[in-house]
C-alpha cells in the first residue's frame, strides 16, 4: 500500500463515522447524509491526515483546529438549516464545516481571519464543485453587512458573548449557534433564536474552541 496515498471514507470507516456521530446525539437525517458525502479526510492535511475519521478535533494550519466531527454534527443539527436558507460561518478553518453547510442550505458564506485557511479550503470546495460557497478574508466579529440578513449564522470560535454585529444581521426567525465564554476555561455552546419579541437563549453543550480574535492574521 502506498502510506502517502490520502486516506478515503471506506465503507467500514464510514460505518463507524456515522455510528460515532449518532452516538454523540446526531440523529438529523439530512445532517448525517451531509456528513457521509463530505469526505473529513480531505479536510485534513499532513502528519494527522490519517486520524481524520476519528471523533477527534485535530490542528491545521495557523495554529488552528479542525473541530471535532461529533460537535460539527451537533451545531449542523441545532443550525436546523433549510434548503433555501442563506448561512454565514465565522471561521472557516479547514472548511470542513462549510462543505456540510453547503449540503443543506442555499447559499453558504464562510470568512476566516487567516488567509492561508481561506485558500486551502477554496482549493478543497472547488475539487468538489461546491458552487454555493464563497469564501472570505477579513474578520468575521463584524460579520458580513453587505449580504445581511441571514437566516443562519454558526461561529466556530470562541466568544465572551454573542457578538453584537453577528445578532444584528441575523434575520428574525433565524438562529445562530456560537460557543461562548474564555478561551481557557470552560465554554457553553449557545443557540440562539430571534424572535418578533427578541433573543432567546439555549446552552446546548459544554465545549472547548479557539478564541475568536480581532483583525487580520499573519497569514
Ligand atoms: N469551522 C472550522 C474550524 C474553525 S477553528 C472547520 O470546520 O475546520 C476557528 C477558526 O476561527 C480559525 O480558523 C480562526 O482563524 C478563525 N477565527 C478566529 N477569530 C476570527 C475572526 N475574528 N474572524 C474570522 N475568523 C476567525
Amino acid at each position: 500500500m502506498n502510506m502517502m496515498a490520502p486516506p478515503m471514507m471506506d465503507a467500514e470507516r464510514t460505518m463507524q463515522f456515522l455510528f460515532a456521530l449518532r452516538s454523540k446525539g446526531v440523529t438529523d437525517k439530512r445532517v448525517l447524509e451531509a456528513m457521509e458525502k463530505i469526505d473529513r479526510g480531505l479536510f485534513v492535511r499532513g502528519h494527522f491526515a490519517g486520524r481524520a475519521y476519528e471523533d477527534l478535533p485535530l490542528p491545521i494550519a495557523c495554529g488552528q483546529t479542525i473541530s471535532q466531527p461529533g460537535i460539527v454534527g451537533l451545531m449542523t443539527q441545532a443550525l436546523d438549516v433549510q434548503p433555501r436558507d442563506k448561512v454565514l460561518e465565522v471561521g472557516t478553518g479547514s472548511g470542513y464545516q462549510a462543505a456540510i453547510l453547503s449540503q443543506l442550505a442555499r447559499r453558504v458564506y464562510t470568512i476566516d481571519r487567516h488567509r492561508r485557511l481561506v485558500h486551502e479550503a477554496r482549493e478543497v470546495f472547488e475539487a468538489l464543485d461546491l458552487t454555493n460557497v464563497t469564501t472570505i478574508v477579513g474578520d468575521g466579529s463584524f460579520g458580513l453587512p453587505d449580504q445581511a440578513p441571514f437566516d443562519r449564522i454558526v461561529v466556530t470560535a470562541a466568544a465572551e458573548d454573542p457578538p453584537g454585529p453577528l445578532l444584528a444581521q441575523l434575520r428574525t426567525g433565524g438562529i445562530m449557534v456560537v460557543p461562548v465564554g474564555q478561551s481557557d476555561t470552560v465554554q457553553s455552546l449557545i443557540k440562539v433564536t430571534k424572535t418578533e419579541s427578541g433573543l432567546e437563549y439555549e446552552e446546548l453543550a459544554p465545549v472547548r474552541f479557539v478564541p475568536l480574535v480581532e483583525g487580520l492574521g499573519q497569514d
